[in-house]
């Protein structure tokens, strides 16, 4: 079954604007794991968040298992009305497939002059990240995110954040280039930490993955990961990493949405002007002897889109798994070719 044009669209935009913030694990290189969804019939074509609570500042749709990009426009469409009338809204948004980067929809509530957070889960894959003092993978990547709008209808500051060191899709890219991750950000399966991105992705001949990452900040990002668990998924209704729950090859994501208009706090005519001082305040600092510069957050990401305006490179790997998804997705050879170039 194919996308209706409007879905496809939402689809291609979220994932080229991945990669254009510099965050390729989280852009186009995504779609063979789409393609399999839909030829495995987990990831539902054209489906639509439908409505499981509706206390009007308090939002709860289920995303049926439909695109995460349509899930996730169309649950910050509703955040954003809902806040326009309430001053705040609290959306949840559970199984869901992949929502892919987090910052997307903090951007969408940006461009409206909202502020936003979101604690996102993700399972239906066996778990990812080990909890501190852990050896074994336990619960997903488990992005937060949160953003204040700024006066150009972008974030004036967005962290939008794994909350392993580096997310899974890093290991995969670093996995494909054939390059080594930072230092300690996986365990491997006698449980040493490594650099190595290929002991993450081991596999013993029972199927079982050999290696977990490591959760950030230690025992602070593992605990605002298990939050992330509970009040992104448990809390509506969604799943958590447990093995009572399916691991089916699926990428589910649910999400708490926490949109807040700036009017409605009667901070609209001042804290534009107070996070420019802040802004300025944090980036006059002196340098760390071993830092080179200071950036915020949300600066990385628009240096990347100045740096890729005109485009930007997808690996050989990458572009081998799309050619091989789009001819498994019925394509021609000729139409893979005249796509990929
Ligand atoms: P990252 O480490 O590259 O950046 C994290 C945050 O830190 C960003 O806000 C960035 O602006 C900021 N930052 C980066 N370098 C900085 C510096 N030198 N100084 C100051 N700030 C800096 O991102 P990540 O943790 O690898 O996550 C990548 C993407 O993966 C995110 O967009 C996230 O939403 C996404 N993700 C999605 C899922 C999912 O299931 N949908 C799961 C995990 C991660």
């Amino acid at each position: 079954m194919q996308s209706l044009p409007r879905e496809a669209a939402l689809v291609a935009d979220q994932l080229v604007a991945a990669n254009l913030a510099g965050h390729d694990s989280h852009g186009v290189g995504m779609l063979p794991s789409y393609v399999d969804g839909v030829l495995n019939g987990r990831l539902k074509v054209n489906s639509h968040p439908t409505v499981v609570i509706d206390n009007g500042a308090l939002l709860t749709l289920d995303g049926n298992a439909g695109y995460g990009q349509v899930n996730g426009f169309e649950a910050m469409e509703a955040a954003v009305e809902r806040a326009s009338q309430h001053g705040v809204a609290i959306v949840g948004l559970r199984n869901s497939y992949h929502i892919g980067r987090i910052g997307h929809w903090a951007e969408q509530c940006a461009a409206s002059g909202y502020a936003s957070l979101h604690l996102v889960n993700v399972i239906g894959h066996p778990p990812l990240v080990a909890a501190y003092g852990g050896a074994e993978a336990r619960f997903g990547t488990n992005p937060f995110c949160a953003a204040v709008p700024g006066r150009d209808g972008r974030p004036g500051f967005l962290l939008d954040m794994a909350t392993s060191i580096i997310a899974g899709g890093k290991a995969r890219v670093a996995a494909n280039k054939g390059v080594k991750v930072p230092p300690n950000t996986i365990i491997d399966s006698d449980g040493n930490l490594t650099d190595d991105p290929n002991a993450f992705w081991y596999t013993d001949p029972s199927g079982k993955r050999g290696g977990a990452l490591v959760a950030f900040g230690d025992h602070k990002g593992s605990g605002l990961a298990i939050m992330c668990e509970l009040l992104g998924a448990a809390l509506l209704g969604g799943e958590t990493a447990h093995p009572k729950n399916p691991r089916d090859g699926r990428i589910i994501n649910s999400m708490l949405s926490v949109v807040i208009d700036p009017a409605a706090m009667g901070t609209a005519e001042t804290y534009l002007d107070e996070i420019d001082l802040f802004r300025e305040f944090v980036l006059e600092s002196r340098l760390r002897s071993d830092c080179d510069q200071i950036l915020v957050p949300g600066q990385p990401e628009e240096l990347a889109r100045e740096q890729r305006a005109d485009g930007f490179d997808v690996d050989p790997v990458t572009i081998d798994q799309l050619r091989s998804s789009a001819q498994r997705a019925g394509l021609s050879d000729q139409a893979v070719d005249d796509l990929l170039g």
